[in-house]
């Protein structure tokens, strides 16, 4: 288990475990992984690469389908998508492709390899994208490397959204998001952050400048419920890790927590606390074991660093610091004093002063397209079921598809 909140958690394979690990991939003629990435990353085709011994090939493989891969490599639920339909899992167990996926990236890295081809700008257009969580990112790249002129709006003093101010570093480094971040910004894009669109610029004003824009703002807003409001021991678990990514680890954390909330977000919190030296942590969740929402990672990441989980249970009041859960089915309450009670209930969108029609926290578009707008959504604002970082990467490669359409046919 994890020393630090810096080291990264999972170990990586060592040139003799890759390919031991790519050895045991059965070479699927229709393989199962390729179809199930979101992204199109084709596992299947690096996989047989290393296996060849040709780590070139590989890099170019994931890079050339997921701008994003080193990235995903190491955040991608993994057991949800590539490696669900692993035809390995019938013998024994599925290949573990993030981890792959990861060496491979890794060796670019270490090679000072870069298999993106310079863009030349041959299109007349200009893109203004608001956001740069992966969706922005991943958008901005694509439309780079096809020629077009981007520019990036956003409100955070660096680039990266939750890949740099909520997913904890001991998953995924932001020594990793700066270098895929660079990656995209080189190929030609121009910055602005600091910039709230809504305050600084308006939506309008960027509408009429740019032939196109893109929204990738995320849910970057905390959900809430009435009993924790104005509470002073109540904090939000976004708000909470990104104040520990932003100071590498170094806070200082109290002893008793509280977690109300059990899927990923609340996992990643619970640990990064037990992590920086929390005595007592304690997730209450609303679901029961079998409806858990946290990946099987994240939850048995959990669970080895003691974490105690109460499922099943719905906060029914809060006084001061003590909360009074009650549980969905039996007859049953519990009390909880904690120095802290951190609520992990989700996040919504924030669109203060930006003109979208939302519903649900999904922007009202066709196609990706908002009715009427030269406006696309894309990311977890998109109408799309995969709100996770390979899911916000595909909506981005679609996204650059439709505009291109759009512009074409103007
Ligand atoms: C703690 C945490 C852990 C997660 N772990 C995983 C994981 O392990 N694996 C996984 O696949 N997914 C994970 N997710 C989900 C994943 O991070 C999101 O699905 C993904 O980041 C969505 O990308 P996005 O580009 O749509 O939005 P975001 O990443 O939310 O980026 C939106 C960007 O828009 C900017 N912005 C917002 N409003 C404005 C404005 N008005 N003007 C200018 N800029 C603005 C924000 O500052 C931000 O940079 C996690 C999420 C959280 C919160
Ligand atoms: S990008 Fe993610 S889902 Fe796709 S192959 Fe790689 S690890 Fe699997």
């Amino acid at each position: 288990m994890t020393k630090k909140y810096t080291e990264e958690i999972e170990e990586n394979f060592t040139p003799i475990t890759l390919n031991e690990e790519a050895s045991r991939c059965l070479l699927c003629l229709d393989a199962p992984c390729s179809k199930a990435c979101p992204a199109g990353t084709d596992p299947a085709k690096f996989i047989r690469s290393v296996r060849f011994k040709n780590i070139k090939g590989a890099i170019e493989t994931v890079r050339e389908n997921n701008i994003l891969g080193g990235i995903c490599a190491r955040v991608c639920p993994t057991e949800k998508y590539c490696q669900k339909g692993c035809s390995r899992s019938g013998i024994d167990k599925a290949i573990d492709i993030g981890r792959i996926q990861k060496y491979i990236t890794d060796m670019e890295e270490e090679l000072h390899m870069n298999v993106l081809a310079k863009p030349i700008k041959n299109k007349k257009e200009h893109i203004a994208i608001i956001g740069s969580g992966p969706s922005g990112l991943a958008a901005a790249g694509y439309l780079l490397l096809k020629g077009y002129h981007v520019d990036i709006y956003e409100k955070e003093k660096e680039l990266g959204g939750y890949l740099r101010y909520g997913i904890p570093e001991y998953r995924l480094p932001n020594s990793v998001v700066d270098k895929e971040v660079n990656r995209i910004v080189s190929l030609g894009a121009c910055v602005y952050t600091n910039t709230t669109v809504g305050k600084d610029i308006t939506l309008e004003e960027l509408e009429k400048k740019y032939d196109a824009v893109i929204l990738g703002i995320g849910l970057n807003k905390a959900k809430t419920l009435p009993m924790f409001m104005n509470n002073p021991h109540v904090v939000s678990s976004i708000s909470l890790l990104k104040e520990i990514k932003e100071n590498k680890g170094n806070i200082k954390v109290p002893n008793n927590i509280i977690i109300v909330g059990g899927g990923d977000v609340a996992m990643d919190i619970a640990t990064s606390l037990k992590i920086l030296g929390s005595k007592n942590v304690a997730c209450v969740v609303y679901e029961e074991f079998s409806e858990f929402k946290a990946s099987e990672k994240e939850l048995e990441g959990a669970r080895n660093l003691d974490i105690s989980i109460y499922d099943g249970y719905i906060p029914l009041s809060v006084n001061d610091n003590e909360v009074t859960f009650k549980h969905r089915k039996i007859d049953s309450e519990i009390k909880m004093k904690a120095d802290l009670i951190v609520l992990a209930i989700g996040q919504e969108v924030d669109a203060t002063n930006i003109d979208v029609e939302f519903d649900k926290n999904e922007a009202k578009t066709s196609t990706y397209n908002i009715k009427g707008t030269n406006i696309f959504a894309v990311g977890d604002i998109s109408r799309n079921k995969e709100k996770s970082v390979v899911g916000a990467v595909r909506t981005a490669k679609e996204v650059v598809f439709e505009i291109a359409k759009y512009l074409e046919g103007k």
